[in-house]
């Protein structure tokens, strides 16, 4: 079984929920006979990451995260990162020290290594122009990254990005999205991931930050038993985000099957209320989804 619970859902300024992060879980058998996953991923940390996992420690179901009274950061095996925005990455300091400095009884230089998982432009910039200034130092020494992470940088291939695997079932493939363009489409790197049940074919598309372009997302997306997609509540179209407004155009039997994440705050103002009809809604935190049973 595959699960994903989001930390939180909301947009980069959202105060009201957390930043868009997610916490997958792979059971071999299900979370009800287990006391905590085979293995984990966690699919970007944000800036408040590290308090949205704190309260998800306390949650029923969740308590293999709680290590007397604070997140166990050794039980998040793999991270993927897909861009480098603070509400995705401004949490891997705190994660990374709470191995090194806190959860290792003292032996630093043999604390828990969790994966980090993103393509090689992602992975250099992230360390270079993000982590290095506050995780490079250390007592006695210069840190690297793998000082603090096993990496796991996905080769292009000439279809897109080779995937990756967990549980020895689960695909994910990474490919990009239209975030930020500097001069042309794709040349800031940022990424969504589609998840594949090797064993049944079935696939759930999460859309990672991005502008709306379901021209290109339209074949994984139709395929898809559930998406997730990224949704800007108002805003014109210079937006670096899809807006609802935009999202609203796509086939009704693709909003039907689609949850709409990293939204502002006003979520719940009447005039969005149509959300909950028109498509599958709005996700919802702390709320384990099952995608593959
Ligand atoms: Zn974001
Ligand atoms: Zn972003």
């Amino acid at each position: 079984m595959l699960t994903l619970t989001f930390l939180g859902v909301g947009s980069a300024f959202s105060k009201r929920n957390h930043h868009s992060n997610a916490l997958i879980e792979i059971w071999s058998t299900s979370p009800d006979k287990q006391s905590g996953p085979d293995d984990t991923l966690l699919l970007d940390f944000g800036s408040v990451g590290p308090i949205a996992i704190d309260q998800l420690k306390n949650k029923p179901g969740f308590e293999y995260l709680n290590r007397g009274g604070i997140v166990d950061y050794n039980k998040i095996r793999n991270i993927f990162v897909s861009h480098q925005h603070a509400d995705h990455i401004g949490g891997l300091e705190e994660l990374a020290f709470m191995n090194v400095f806190v959860l290792s009884n003292g032996n630093t230089e043999d604390a828990f290594k969790p994966r980090i998982i993103s393509s090689m432009n992602i992975l250099v910039n992230l360390w270079d122009t993000s982590l290095k200034g506050g995780m490079s130092p250390l007592p006695g020494r210069y840190a690297l990254l793998q000082d603090y992470f096993y990496i796991l940088a996905l080769r292009s291939t000439a279809s897109g990005y080779e995937p990756f695997q967990l549980g020895g079932r689960y695909k994910f493939e990474i490919f990009p999205t239209d975030h930020i363009r500097i001069e042309r489409k794709y040349d800031w790197p940022s990424y969504g991931v589609c998840f594949t049940d090797t064993e049944t074919g079935e696939s759930v598309f999460f859309s990672g930050d991005t502008r709306f372009d379901f021209e290109s997302y339209e074949p994984m997306m139709t395929k898809a038993k559930l998406c997730f997609h990224d949704t800007q509540l108002s805003g014109d179209t210079a937006s670096v985000h899809a807006l609802l407004s935009e999202l609203r155009t796509m086939p009704d039997e693709v909003k039907k099957r689609t949850l709409c994440y990293h939204y502002g705050d006003a979520w719940d103002d009447p005039e969005f209320s149509f959300v909950n009809d028109e498509f599958a809604g709005f996700a919802q935190p702390h709320e384990r989804y099952v995608l593959f049973d």
